[in-house]
């Protein structure tokens, strides 16, 4: 069958590898789409979070944000038919077909043809954002600030605008991404390659009143950290931009990946009372709650989806999902 096969950074190659053999209650997927992650994108570059590929005897097959048709059964396993269209969770579907365990055919989600295969696969790191966005609790008359605005910042916002009226502040270096945001309901962007994005966000919000003698700058409720701190990244952190936008006893989630260590004054967290929350993957009922975001309409994914690629393109799909201004979500339709 025909693979994208990861071999070292900057190495993935379109290949012809063996197709999965079936046992007692596996069943067969046939990938009909398959996005590229962020994750995926710290293996491509820098080989981190091997964990999340499939290995082989030569290279590993990366992906997991997948959706799907079931084109084979091993044996009798019930729940699951030939044809159905679903969405799951795995290792290795920058492929052709992917293996079933009993584990992921529990947890499949099937879905009509109401829902794409595109839209189905970007279940996942709509997930991702629905947990993170849980943890910044917005509220109706709050102010948000989304620091980066990928697939995941992105999907803070909608689901923040899902559930509530709260202001949503999007901060990025890409104007496409940050029109992009604008269509999808935000409030105000900021292209952080032009302003100041602190300065900026305190004109807009101004401080909060500790005590009669203190006043504390920063008046946010919550910051997302969608950033992170690359490898090339030089100056002051998304993070401790966050801290200093947030408002006395606010909430700081973090959500990106740090490829490198960040220094940041303490004192500030402790003179705030920020509460910085890390924030990773997602439950199993958010996960179905993401899925039926897309599919009752209330999240419009379609928008996100910037590039659509085959297999064979492989080099070509993971080159373009780096092209931060360019590319939102790359997704290989197989
Ligand atoms: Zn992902």
């Amino acid at each position: 069958m025909k693979a994208a096969v990861f071999h070292g950074p900057r190495d993935v190659r379109f290949e012809r590898i063996d197709r999965p053999v079936l046992k007692e209650g596996e069943a067969l997927l046939q990938v009909r789409a398959c996005g590229i992650c962020g994750s995926d994108l710290h293996t491509y570059r820098h080989g981190m979070f091997l964990q999340l590929g499939n290995p082989l005897e030569s290279g590993r097959v990366l992906g997991h944000e997948f959706s799907g048709e079931i084109v084979e059964i091993g044996g009798d396993v019930s729940g699951v038919n030939i044809g159905d269209r679903v969405v799951s969770v795995g290792v290795g579907a920058n492929a052709e077909f992917i293996k079933l365990t009993p584990m992921m055919i529990d947890s499949l989600v099937p879905f009509d043809e109401s829902v794409s295969f595109v839209e189905a696969a970007t279940t996942e790191p709509l997930a991702t954002s629905l947990h993170a966005a849980r943890l910044g609790e917005a509220k109706d008359g709050e102010t948000h600030v989304i620091m980066g605005a990928g697939i995941i910042g992105l999907g803070i916002l909608q689901c923040i605008k899902a559930s509530s009226s709260a202001s949503v502040i999007l901060v990025d270096l890409s104007s496409k991404r940050l029109a992009k945001a604008r269509e999808l309901g935000a409030d105000v962007t900021i292209n952080a390659g032009d302003k100041n994005a602190v300065d900026e966000v305190l004109a807009l919000t101004g401080s909060t009143q500790l005590n009669v003698v203190e006043a504390v700058q920063g008046n946010v409720d919550a910051v997302y950290d969608c950033a992170g701190f690359g490898k090339n990244f030089k100056g002051i952190s998304v993070l401790e931009q966050a801290m200093s936008m947030v408002r006395q006893n606010g909430k700081v989630v973090v959500v990106a990946v740090f490829e490198q260590d960040v220094t940041i004054d303490y004192n500030m967290v402790v003179r705030k009372g920020i509460r910085v929350v890390g924030s990773w993957a997602w439950s199993r009922e958010e996960f179905i709650e993401a899925f039926h975001l897309i599919s009752s309409g209330k999240v419009d994914r379609k928008p996100l989806v910037s590039h659509t690629f085959k297999l064979e393109q492989a080099s070509e799909a993971y080159e373009t999902q780096l092209l931060a201004e360019e590319a939102i979500k790359v997704v290989f339709t197989p």
